[in-house]
């Protein structure tokens, strides 16, 4: 099954456009079939749960963080992760700056926009991103290159397409900005029920757990 989802999904998506697996509640067995079915990148939610994974798949993948990263998780965040898509404050951005600082790499991050506007969400609101991105882009061990958004979840996806187009927005914006250290390559939209509209609207990582793995119990 995972196999197969993995490879019709990876045979759709156009040139350019990168599958993650969304990994969260799956076991480091179903990941390690995701993994030898052709998936490069898994997105994990919880570093406690990216560990046990990451014992098991190691370097086969590129790990990406996608959930609410805690300041005291950072340390051990930064030991496994290649990407962290989901900065979303300037406490946190400065703490993955010290720790990276301490182990003499960089860390590539996404920064999480809010879309939605929705207050029970992270992220930066749209109108807020340039000074944010200016402010955090001046850290040493941080490099940006992209942005990343959820969006609000609706039954429809044709109803997240608003979100998707002004993320794409202000990522284009970003670009002309032009700020040192800034690299904007990465556009991280879409799930299960909404890739299709994300590509669309110029996502070039899609972000997916159902439809590789199944529901989640
Ligand atoms: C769970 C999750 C996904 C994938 O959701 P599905 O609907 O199962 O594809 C994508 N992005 C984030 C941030 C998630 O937490």
């Amino acid at each position: 099954m995972i196999e197969e989802n993995v490879k019709k999904i990876l045979q759709e998506l156009p040139p350019g456009v990168a599958l993650m697996a969304a990994a969260k509640a799956r076991t480091p067995e179903e990941i390690m079939r995701a993994a030898q079915a052709g998936v490069k990148i898994v997105g994990e939610n919880y570093v406690q749960e990216a560990l046990a994974a990451f014992n098991v798949v190691g370097h086969r993948v590129k790990w990406h963080f996608i959930g609410h990263l805690q300041r005291n998780k950072v340390k051990k965040a930064v030991e496994i992760f290649d990407m962290i898509e989901t900065v979303d404050s300037p406490q946190l951005s400065e703490e993955i700056d010290k720790r990276c600082g301490q182990r003499e790499r960089i860390m590539p991050v996404l920064i999480e926009i809010n879309s939605g506007r929705e207050k029970q969400k992270f992220g930066i609101l749209p109108e807020d991103a340039d000074e944010f991105i200016k402010e955090i882009s001046k850290l040493k061990n941080i490099k940006i290159e992209g942005l990343m958004t959820m969006g609000p979840m609706f039954g429809d996806p044709e109803d997240a397409r608003p979100y998707f187009v002004e993320t794409k927005k202000l990522f284009d914006r970003v670009k002309t900005l032009n700020l040192p250290g800034v690299e904007m390559k990465y556009l991280s939209m879409g799930m299960t029920n909404s890739y299709q509209v994300a590509i669309e609207e110029g996502a070039n990582i899609v972000r997916i757990g159902t439809k590789i793995f199944g529901p989640r119990d």
